[in-house]
């Protein structure tokens, strides 16, 4: 051994000592007793539960407050505490019900570690907003999430879940299962790259979220990808508010903020809009093809970097002047300019029945209630892009669906067109439903030919409408501004509106009401607004 090998050795040797005294120092601080009760079929013989053994003895040795027992599976603790798979470790199971089945090897070594400590503390130490989503979670959910020793984003996910468990024990109970010592598992939930994480077997989480994204997809009990942060702000001063978080009023956002205008972004219901709802986007430059919620989840974290978001609260009252004064239904807004990006909402046929049975076989969103028709018989009514793209995506997921549309030709591109032909999807041309039927549920339609008057029945399980959008100008009629003779907000064509300090953009505007024009039409409404409040306009007229 040369001088520096031996240095070096000498110096590991240091550092191990140090970290195990700093190890023992913590351990002797935790407030709680950690119990760890292994269970084995007995006259089983294998590496990871050896390994199991000997890494829990070695914390054991840490420090008197670490306990350790071994039962077999046929023990009567096993049954009290419902344990029948080989092997399993229960750590403190009289306080938390937390299953680590498997070996805590590799990587896991760390999670072991800091299971082990926030078990000991006894809290959880989750954010405040983690605190405020974990509340929420009012019935009782099992966590698994399936880790293995080479996976250095595990340690990360299983930890929220360990967080997760401490902080709401009553609730929420855990298993950290390797897919190396537990295959037959992995294939059960099909669970082929870690870290991936169920909530009562739901799919929850694919690789490592961050502690917020994680307690939200557990709570909604669906994969989440971002997560938008609370304010308790009963008053929030900006420079901009943009009522409307989709893909102009985002853009937006981005621009303004950039631009050094404090600016916030108000949305009542789901962020994005109708893209959030658009089963493929094919047509936004940059993307062949992109599923819409992924697009809008991209385009919220993107806004996320400069804008603060204020979902699910509406505008309930507007003053204008300087400053305009905004009250949502949570809190009150100052701004120096409003941007109205509100939208458009589906447009309704009309026709008996249609109210009535909405959602119970009446949907307007193929994206949401699409799964489950599967195998089903349903009619898609429109001849646009929305009707066709949403009759490809329930034809793709198995849905039996015939397109009625009430002229001989669709509305259409081409390039969409040309696929309903392809896959056979059946067309009724020329047809109108008057009337849709039923009594809990959608069953029947009435159809009148209007080339030839005839009328007929359609025995039917779901009735989808794609029959275009109704510009969301409740709002904009408020607050006094001036509309086009369709309904659409009116502007000068640089996105302001009569009102001082208003201004308008994406498809509240009218126009062709694509998500690259919508974003347009964000990033124009900004760029005004910002010369205005440099040079206010009318303010220069009035001199
Ligand atoms: P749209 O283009 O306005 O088409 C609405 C369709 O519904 C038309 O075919 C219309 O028939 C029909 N319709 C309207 N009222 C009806 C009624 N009372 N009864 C029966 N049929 C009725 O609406 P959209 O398809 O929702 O599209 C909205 C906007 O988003 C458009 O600008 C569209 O280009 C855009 N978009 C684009 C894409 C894409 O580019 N991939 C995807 C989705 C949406 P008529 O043809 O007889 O008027």
């Amino acid at each position: 051994m040369d001088g520096a090998a031996r240095m070096d050795a000498g110096d590991n040797n240091a550092m191990n000592q140090q970290f195990m005294a700093q190890l023992r120092a913590t351990f002797e601080q935790l407030p709680h007793d950690i119990t760890l009760y292994l269970f084995t079929q007995k006259g089983q013989v294998d590496p990871f539960t050896d390994t199991t053994r000997q890494v829990v003895r070695a914390f054991r040795q840490l420090s008197p407050r670490i306990s350790f027992r071994e039962y077999s599976l046929d023990h009567a603790k096993a049954t009290e505490w419902k344990v029948d798979r080989h092997s399993t470790l229960l750590i403190s199971p009289e306080r938390y019900n937390i299953r680590w089945i498997g070996a805590p090897m590799g990587e896991e070594g760390r999670t072991f570690l800091e299971l082990l400590i926030l078990v000991g503390l006894g809290q959880s130490g989750l954010s405040d907003q983690s605190l405020r989503v974990i509340d929420r979670i009012a019935d009782p959910t099992n966590i698994k999430v399936f880790v293995s020793p080479t996976c250095p984003y595990c340690p990360q996910q299983a930890v929220n879940a360990i967080k997760a468990v401490v902080e709401k024990p009553e609730l929420i109970s855990l298993e950290i299962i390797d897919i190396q010592c537990n295959p037959d598992l992995a294939d059960q939930y099909q669970a082929h790259s870690v870290p991936q994480t169920f909530a009562n077997d739901i799919l929850v989480g694919q690789g490592a979220q961050t502690e917020e994204v994680f307690l939200t997809s557990v709570h909604k009990m669906e994969p989440q990808t971002i997560f938008i942060p609370e304010s308790d702000a009963e008053q929030v001063d900006v420079d901009v508010l943009i009522v409307g978080g989709g893909p102009a009023g985002l853009t937006a956002g981005i621009y303004t903020e950039r631009s050094g205008l404090r600016t916030a972004v108000v949305e009542r219901g789901a962020l994005g809009g109708q893209v959030a709802t658009t089963p493929v986007v094919e047509n936004y430059p940059g993307f062949t093809s992109v599923g819409g919620k992924t697009l809008v989840d991209i385009m919220v974290n993107h806004a996320l970097q400069y804008v603060q978001i204020f979902q699910g609260e509406e505008v309930v009252k507007v003053e204008t002047g300087e400053p305009i004064i905004v009250q949502t239904s949570r809190r009150k807004f100052t701004t120096r300019s409003l941007l109205l990006a509100t939208g458009a909402s589906h447009r309704k046929l009309g026709v008996p029945g249609e109210s009535r049975l909405s959602g119970r076989g009446v949907s307007y969103c193929s994206t949401c209630d699409g799964p489950l028709f599967k195998g089903k018989k349903v009619v898609m009514i429109g001849g646009g892009n929305s009707a066709v793209t949403e009759a490809l995506h329930l034809f793709h997921i198995g849905v039996d669906v015939t397109l009625i549309h009430r002229r001989d030709k669709l509305r259409a591109q081409d390039f969409l067109a040309k696929q309903i032909a392809d896959n056979n999807i059946p067309v009724l041309w020329n047809t109108e439903v008057q009337e849709i039927r039923g009594q809990e549920r959608v069953n029947e339609l009435l159809l009148i030919n209007n080339g030839t008057g005839e009328t007929s029945t359609m025995p039917i399980d779901g009735v989808f409408l794609a029959i275009g959008y109704e510009p969301s100008v409740k709002l904009a009629r408020e607050i006094g501004a001036a509309l086009t003779e369709d309904g659409y907000v009116k502007h000068d064509g640089k996105h302001r509106t009569n009102i001082p300090g208003v201004y308008s953009a994406g498809d509240v505007e009218g126009g062709y009401k694509q998500i690259v024009t919508a974003t347009g039409q964000g990033s124009e409404a900004a760029m005004t607004l910002f010369e205005d409040i440099i040079n206010p306009y009318w303010q220069k007229k009035s001199a």
